[in-house]
């Protein structure tokens, strides 16, 4: 067990292995969802002064309990696109405008129209929409996402800043903008920058807030910086969790000296990933060309970030967990592709068929990015 509570915040789950060996006799597969880590990971950010608003992007996990619990700590919401919109609002009818933002990217004019008549706070990320279609953005409020060209993240395919990444507008498109804006009255009342997914580095919000400062002091109408997320979450049981004090401290002392602007985040994996966790079970094992195989019901159907990212989650056999390890496994999914490996060089003990598996980390990104491609279930969310 010591290997699972060495950082100095013990995982969830590492106290509750009975109950999910009982939930995984019901269910053969699950998600599982422990909704007071949620809980405790928004009231983290809530304790730090620093930010003025916190909104979930909810494409990290959209599960309606989860988005109903959310929303009673009076959190905002980040939507991507209008079916997100549109089913926080089946899910949460009575939430206010105020509380959602929309940050479409290469979207139709058509999901513009839609989020500026819901009266949602749009962020603008081009210049093309506002020189296209300037009169949907007449006597509105929008936000420009910035291109600051400082980019990171757990993989290229989540850094989103820098030349080569589709997102935002880089500073030479500025002064054109304002232009348009002031033909058309439209107020630019924040600037935003989201510059990747799972970023260790505490400085890169703080890097963040110093430009869009310097940039937000030459437009007037600007109140409000938003840091966008990617506040990264425990990914081995060995990582330290990051430190959102420190970050909090740093950027106090900017507001001190800035106290025109409110601090935004808009964070996602950091309230739900490690609050979730896959059940499966061992189907088959094979040693093949000098590795071990271990199979397990669940595949990249259900869990894309390995094969989509290089993503680590952690792999236990739960069944088995005191036991010592005695085998290298490549854990594997039944999906007919050679890219369905969950886990690659993986310590585990001397496991048989049946034994059930848990993957860990498994709260953001997992059920959001499932598919039932070769057919395959998606198992079903369970919320402890
Ligand atoms: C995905 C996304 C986020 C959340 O990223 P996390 O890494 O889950 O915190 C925040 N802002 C924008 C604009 C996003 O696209």
């Amino acid at each position: 067990m010591s290997k699972f509570i060495s950082a100095e915040r013990p995982i969830w789950w590492s106290s509750k292995i009975t109950q999910l060996l009982e939930l995984s006799k019901i269910h053969r597969n699950a998600i599982v969802y422990d909704m007071d880590t949620i809980i405790g990971n928004v009231n983290s950010l809530f304790e730090q002064d620093a930010f003025d608003e916190v909104f979930y992007a909810m494409k990290a996990n959209y599960n309606s309990s989860v988005l109903k619990n959310l929303a009673n700590k009076n959190i905002g919401f980040e939507c991507v696109s209008p079916g997100e919109v549109k089913h926080l609002l089946d899910v949460l009818p009575y939430i206010d405008a105020t509380k959602i933002l929309f940050t479409p990217n290469f979207s139709p004019k058509e999901d513009y129209i839609f989020a500026l008549n819901s009266n949602l706070m749009v962020t603008v990320d081009s210049l093309y929409p506002l020189k296209a279609w300037p009169n949907i953005f007449s006597n509105k409020k929008i936000m420009l996402r910035i291109d600051l060209g400082i980019g990171d993240g757990h993989h290229e395919h989540v850094n989103t800043g820098g030349d080569s990444s589709k997102f935002g507008i880089t500073l030479d498109k500025l002064a054109e903008i304002q232009i348009i804006a002031n033909a058309h009255n439209i107020s630019i009342v924040g600037l935003h920058t989201h510059s990747g997914s799972g970023i260790l580095n505490v400085l890169n919000w703080v890097n963040i807030a110093n430009k869009l400062i310097e940039i937000a002091n030459t437009i007037p109408s600007v109140t409000i910086l938003n840091l966008g997320g990617g506040i990264p979450i425990r990914e081995k049981l060995s990582d330290n969790p990051f430190d959102l004090g420190q970050l909090n401290t740093l950027l106090l002392d900017l507001k001190r000296k800035y106290s025109k602007y409110e601090f935004w985040l808009e964070p996602g994996r950091y309230i739900v990933g490690e609050a979730g966790v896959i059940l499966t079970k061992v189907t088959q094992l094979k040693e093949k060309g000098g590795n071990y195989y271990i199979g397990v019901e669940i595949g990249m159907n259900t869990l894309i970030r390995p094969a989509l990212y290089d993503a680590y989650h952690e792999i236990i056999n739960l069944s088995r967990y005191s036991e010592p390890i005695t085998k290298n496994a490549t854990i594997v999914g039944p999906i007919c592709e050679s890219g369905d490996r969950l886990g690659n060089n993986r310590e585990f003990p001397s496991t048989i068929e049946g034994d059930t598996i848990l993957i860990a980390s498994a709260g953001a990104y997992v059920r959001s990015m499932a598919s039932n491609y070769n057919l395959r279930e998606i198992p079903k969310e369970i919320i402890i």
